[in-house]
């Protein structure tokens, strides 16, 4: 069983349920993970929302994997 770190981008407005459907970032550890993620929630070119235009928001994921499911 291993651990992925995953960094994930969303729609930062509640009233839209918008996520990107992609990994932005694959990490080696969650602190790795959660540091980009800190990163470009920083930075000045952060990309809007498709579906309403509101700034996208990343965050980090732990995908814990559980082989025993497939
Ligand atoms: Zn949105």
């Amino acid at each position: 069983m291993s651990n992925k770190f995953k960094v994930r981008a969303y729609c930062s407005s509640r009233a839209c349920e918008y996520v990107h459907p992609d990994d932005v970032m694959v990490a080696i550890n969650y602190e790795t993970a959660y540091s980009l993620a800190h990163y470009y929630n920083e930075s000045p070119s952060k990309p809007s929302c498709p579906r309403c235009g509101e700034a996208i928001a990343f965050y980090a994921h732990a995908i814990i994997e559980e082989p025993w499911f497939n």
